[in-house]
């Protein structure tokens, strides 16, 4: 095992992480195999190792990892960062909660549960696998072909034998497809792109702008840069296309400098049948996912973790599985509402007017959405006499 130290320069910060970036070609052991090291493979390997297991991780991209993402982490996908020893105060910028802004029409709600945070990707995984490294993982960058069969994890170096492979390699997921787990139940495509900008952020909320068909997010993630990321379904429409049809927003982000290149990625709605076999388990983006509008698709995966936990401790992964529909459920049913405004241009009008005249009924989804409350609370809850469908008409007028 050849061993060496990455000089890493995020954030400005020189720092030194120590990573392996050759694995010899002698055979590894490991009681789990994660194959992918993004959010998903490195908290579940960080809570593995937390209750006592030992573990592998295998990525083929090194650090600093990037992804086209929101880059929002919600207040509960905070405190399970927490739970696993990963404190992210002081990094990229706090959220306060989330608003709504349309053509006529905008509405915001607080976070009911704390802050949330913006946080640039390569600065979480900076995060995830330092903590990661000092819980006595190990971690293998740049590791090519990874092939698996049940038992083993082969790679152009070399090979690991386990007693689990846990597939947390992203939406296009190998071992999904090597593990015979490709059965979809459902699956929509949208596509997403972002960018960074050097300005200081002018809202502590994640701003959704909704456009005819697509959606854009500014994330504020530090004090002088913001994220902006597109999602839609129309492959060819690209940010700055997009920003020009949102005036309010292409006035406020005139003449700041773009600090990344324009990154995309699929933003897929998937379900699985199945998430887990003989000798396989699949976790994060690899297990099914849900429309990056939700804002949910790393808190899934940090959720999923703490279930897989569970499940090896009571020797049944039939809890996982369990786990796993539950975890998803709610994000799905939001993205299915929020994908229908996305769908009827009239309806997401009067929706949003109906939110802005009544903007506690926009709170209550965002309480429901970040687990504050649950779905069955929000009708008990809503002040008697609201008729949402007229305060929409009326307002859209
Ligand atoms: C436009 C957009 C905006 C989003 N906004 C948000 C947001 O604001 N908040 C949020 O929580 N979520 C958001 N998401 C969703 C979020 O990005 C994903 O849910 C999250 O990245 C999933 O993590 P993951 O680790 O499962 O997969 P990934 O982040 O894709 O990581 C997979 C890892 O596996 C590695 N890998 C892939 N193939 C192989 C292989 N064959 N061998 C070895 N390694 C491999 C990759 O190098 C990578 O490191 C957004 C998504 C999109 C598209």
């Amino acid at each position: 095992m050849c061993a060496t130290s990455l000089i890493s320069h995020f954030s400005g910060v020189k720092k030194e992480i120590h990573v392996i970036l050759h694995a010899s070609k002698e055979s590894l052991k490991s009681e789990i195999c994660i194959v992918g090291g993004g959010p998903a493979g490195l908290t579940a390997a960080l809570a593995l190792a937390q209750s006592g297991r030992q573990v592998t991780v295998v990525d083929c991209a090194r650090p600093p990892i990037d992804k086209a993402c929101g880059e929002g982490l919600l207040p509960d996908s905070l405190a399970a960062l927490n739970k696993l020893g990963v404190t992210l105060s002081g990094l990229g910028s706090e959220l306060k909660g989330i608003r709504f802004i349309g053509a006529q029409s905008q509405v915001s709600s607080d976070f009911p549960n704390g802050l949330g945070r913006g946080l640039r990707r390569v600065l979480l995984h900076e995060q995830l696998a330092a903590r990661a490294e000092q819980m006595g993982v190990r971690l293998l960058w740049g590791v090519k072909n990874v092939q698996t069969e049940r038992g083993c994890v082969r790679f152009s170096d070399g090979h690991i034998e386990t007693r689990l492979i846990v597939g947390a390699d992203g939406q296009k997921s190998s071992v999904r497809k090597q593990a015979g787990l490709e059965h979809f139940k459902s699956e929509k495509r949208r596509y997403g792109f972002r960018r960074h900008y050097r300005i200081a952020p002018w809202s502590r909320h994640v701003e959704v702008y909704w456009g005819s068909g697509f959606q854009i997010y500014v994330t504020p993630v530090s004090d002088t840069q913001v994220g902006v990321a597109l999602l839609s379904r129309d492959p060819h429409l690209r940010l700055d296309a997009a920003v020009s049809r949102i005036p309010t927003l292409a006035k406020k982000l005139a003449g700041a400098d773009p600090l990344t290149p324009e990154m995309g990625s699929l933003s897929v709605s998937r379900t699985l049948r199945r998430v887990s076999c003989d000798g396989y388990v699949l976790l994060g983006d690899s297990s099914g996912s849900v429309d990056a509008i939700t804002g949910e698709g790393m808190c899934l995966a940090f959720r999923q973790s703490a279930a897989l936990v569970d499940a090896l401790n009571a020797d049944d992964m039939r809890l996982y599985q369990q786990a796993h529909r539950k975890i998803a459920a709610k994000p799905l049913r939001m993205a299915a509402l929020l994908l229908v405004l996305d769908a009827h241009q009239m309806l997401q009008r009067q929706a949003l007017a109906a939110l802005a005249a009544y903007p506690r009924i926009f709170s209550l989804l965002l309480a429901v959405h970040v687990g504050h409350i649950r779905w069955g609370r929000v009708s008990g809850v809503l002040e008697p006499g609201i008729d949402v469908a007229a305060a929409g008409k009326f307002q859209a007028k």
